[in-house]
């Protein structure tokens, strides 16, 4: 399979990066995992055939997860695009995504093509004899149950880590988390992680890759100002070496 990132800015709006957004390929079909703002443009600069996409999934509703799907979609239409499309959400997104995709007048009848909204929850398996996606619950969402009861809100916090394996190897996207602990069972003998910088202690990370034996490992979701050089260094220093960052447009082949 083959790996294309197309955006990994931090949360925080980059003048020269989209947001979240990868994509896989294996045997002609693609999929793509999380949708943030700026992932259409992306997608164009990097001239991307996307009506090879057959499905997405979103890893968490945070806006730099999802907020570029609306455009995506908008896109697809305007490229009159006719191949069926599924977007998997997280179980509590599933309605509102629904009803906003009406307000952003995405009409499912008008788009052209079939379009399906699928629910994950966590150890949710996708499998269409090319590709197994598992999406298993991290906790980068959780702690906010006292907030949510006084306020009423019905929110679940839900946010996944995607385990993608094919007979080429595995590869695991942990979108966001929470602490390294989401990490520890779902990584071990990954040909790629692909995980981010921003929410984690990266002191602990080189070990754990080194004990669970993880091929290569590539950060993302970084701050435009993260010092790429001086943090491979310590990497380096405590024993792994396969390091990479994650840059618009970079690829890797995972066999
Ligand atoms: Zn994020
Ligand atoms: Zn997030």
């Amino acid at each position: 399979m083959k790996l294309t990132v197309v955006g990994c800015a931090s949360g925080m709006p980059s003048a020269n990066l989209a947001h979240s957004c990868y994509l896989i390929e294996q045997s002609g079909h693609s999929y793509m995992f999380d949708c943030g703002g700026g992932a259409t443009s992306a997608l164009r600069r990097l001239a991307v055939d996307t009506s090879s996409i057959s499905d997405i999934f979103i890893s968490h509703a945070h806006p730099d997860h999802v907020s570029g799907i609306f455009m995506f979609l908008q896109m697809e239409y305007l490229k009159a695009r006719t191949k069926n499309l599924i977007i998997h959400v997280p179980a509590e997104f599933g309605l509102p995504f629904e009803e906003m995709l009406k307000a952003f007048y995405l009409f499912p009848q008008k788009l052209g093509y079939d379009l399906e909204v699928s629910v994950i929850e966590d150890g949710s398996d996708f499998d269409d004899s090319l590709l197994q996606v598992r999406a298993i619950e991290n906790s980068h969402l959780k702690g906010h149950n006292e907030f949510l009861r006084s306020h009423n809100y019905p929110n679940r916090m839900q946010c996944f880590s995607f385990v993608v394996t094919t007979g080429d190897g595995k590869l695991v996207y942990s979108a966001d988390i929470g602490e390294l602990d989401d990490l520890k069972d779902i990584m071990s003998d990954a040909d790629l992680l692909i995980t981010e910088g921003i929410h984690i202690d990266l002191g602990w990370l080189p070990s754990l890759l080194i004990k669970k034996d993880v091929k290569r490992c590539l950060l993302t979701h970084l701050p435009d100002d993260f010092d790429r050089v001086s943090a491979k260094a310590q990497f380096a220093k405590l024993g792994y070496t396969k390091l990479e960052y994650a840059s618009e447009g970079l690829t890797l082949q995972i066999d």
